[in-house]
């Protein structure tokens, strides 16, 4: 397989989509957890700092007992309680107090704030002025972040003086924490993508082994081994329903090959059998026959041979010109009562000759429509010549015709032999005889294109048709033509959409 066979593919477009789907929604859950990562140590930072504002809240006291403006923080708590010492030592660490000028008080700053900067006059007088606490971000001479809060606290001894207040914790752990998570998604996600890319190639060349096997199967399939099936894998997917279907398909397409098959030698067996009686006939009047009479009698004899020859070769040409929509219907208004009478009349003397009493029982006043002439005529003469060909004689054969609204109902029925079941389905295929075991096809058999084209003609004028049979009881066949095609142009030429319904 080529690099383009393989980029072709659908198992490759399934693993390229598989993949891309599975990488967009990895980096999108891994972006979430990391920004909910990182606004949760945000908060924990705020409450952390908020807490030690209740410290400084709680212990820190601004008193000037040195004289009127030497103000000082006292952080009053009770230092033999080591939990005490611990929360205050813990705000203690970053921390500044400034009164409103902005200068810093004695003892108001922890070493590491000194390493922060100072905090400017303006910056200060704005957080006194701010009901709310002021957050900002600082860094230390070495760049470690800091998070600061600022507000401001009254003064133990003049309530109306303000002190501005700012502490702080360093950010480095949790922005480290942010910085370790982002590197190991930054690892793991091109990892699990490779090991997903990789398994899902796996798994959808596994699923669609068996789509390589029909291919491969349907491959070595040709005109003379089409017995062959690819074995279902018995897990009822859509695999195996595809499977099934390309078997049906298969069958049908088996059954159909016969059936040319046995067409073509059935048609050279017709054409033969006439073309060495005309053979022996002329060569036994070439070498016997010594009167003029005995010439003519041949002669008369071959030229009914050949007319059994041209019949047959016409009703192969026929058939093929319908299928391929090149008959056109010549239609015109037709009055089936009077067609139907016609024929019956025709055939009265061969159902004579054949032992079978044939009737027209006509139940309605008037049925005319858009009909071909010719062809209807065929039909019927097509399926009357059966229905007495397969009655013996004492038997009956019975045309009737009805009327249903816009329909004409024509019905054959006969007392004669019928078709057993397992024929029924087929006696509308091209071709299709019911033979005997060991019977040969015989001028009388027909070439079993009779029905084809009955059903051909009833679908090109629009209508359906149906046989009903039992086995030596006899056979109906019903054919329902609209009178007014819904759509007359239709039918022209081409075949339109109909029915062959088949039922015993
Ligand atoms: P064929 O030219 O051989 O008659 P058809 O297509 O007309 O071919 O008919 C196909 C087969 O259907 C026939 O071989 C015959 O066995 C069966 N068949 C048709 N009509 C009847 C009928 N009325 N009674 C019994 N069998 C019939």
């Amino acid at each position: 397989m080529d690099h383009r066979q393989i980029t072709r593919g659908l198992r490759f477009t399934l693993t390229a989509v598989y993949t891309l789907v599975f990488t967009l929604l990895l980096v999108g859950v891994a972006l979430l957890f990391r920004q909910t990562l990182v606004s949760s140590l945000d908060t924990q930072v705020h409450e952390h700092l908020d807490q030690n504002w209740a410290v400084v809240k709680a212990y820190l006291h601004i008193v000037n007992d040195r004289g009127l403006t030497n103000y000082h923080p006292n952080w009053n708590y009770d230092h033999d309680d080591p939990d005490e010492s611990n929360t205050v030592a813990g705000v203690q660490g970053v921390y500044v107090i400034a009164d409103d000028q902005g200068h810093v008080l004695d003892d108001g700053m922890s070493a590491t704030y000194e390493t922060l900067g100072e905090d400017k006059p303006d910056q200060i007088r704005a957080v006194l002025r701010s009901p709310q606490p002021v957050w900002l971000q600082k860094h230390d001479d070495k760049g470690v972040p800091y998070l600061i809060r600022a507000s401001y606290v009254t003064g133990e001894t003049d309530p109306n003086k303000k002190f501005y207040v700012a502490i702080g914790v360093p950010l480095a752990d949790s922005q480290k924490l942010q910085t370790r998570f982002t590197w190991m998604i930054a690892g793991l996600i091109p990892l699990v993508i490779v090991t997903g890319c990789g398994m899902g190639w796996v798994f959808t060349g596994r699923a669609l082994k068996p789509v390589v096997e029909v291919a491969e199967t349907a491959q070595s399939i040709s005109g003379s081994n089409l017995s062959l099936r690819i074995p279902s894998r018995g897990a009822g997917d859509e695999l195996d329903r595809l499977i099934e279907t390309f078997n049906q398909m298969i069958e049908r397409l088996e059954v159909s090959f016969n059936q040319i098959r046995q067409f073509s030698t059935d048609v050279s067996h017709e054409l033969r059998t006439p073309i060495t009686i005309i053979r022996g006939q002329l060569e036994v009047a070439l070498f016997t026959a010594t009167t003029v009479e005995q010439y003519r009698e041949a002669i008369i004899n071959s030229l009914s041979d050949i007319e059994r020859l041209s019949q047959i070769v016409r009703a192969l040409l026929l058939l093929s010109q319908a299928e391929t929509g090149q008959v056109v219907l010549q239609k015109q208004q037709l009055d089936l009562t009077e067609v139907l009478e016609g024929i019956v009349d025709q055939f009265q003397i061969p159902a004579e000759g054949a032992g079978v009493t044939l009737t027209f029982d006509n139940r309605t006043a008037r049925c005319t429509g858009d009909f071909d002439r010719v062809q209807i005529e065929r039909m019927i003469s097509n399926l009357m010549s059966n229905a007495i060909k397969f009655t013996p004689p004492g038997g009956e054969v019975k045309v009737t015709l009805d009327r249903h609204e816009d329909m004409a109902e024509i019905r054959v029925h006969d007392t004669g032999e019928g078709i057993s079941p397992e024929h029924l389905p087929h006696i509308f295929d091209r071709f299709y005889r019911v033979r005997g075991a060991g019977e040969q096809a015989s001028p009388e058999k027909g070439l079993g294109l009779g029905l084809s084209f009955v059903a051909w003609i009833v679908r090109a004028h629009g209508g359906t048709i149906d046989v009903q049979s039992e086995l030596h009881k006899g056979t109906t066949f019903r054919v329902l033509l609209p009178l007014h095609p819904a759509a007359p142009g239709m039918a022209e030429g081409a075949v339109a959409p109909g029915e062959v319904v088949r039922s015993s």
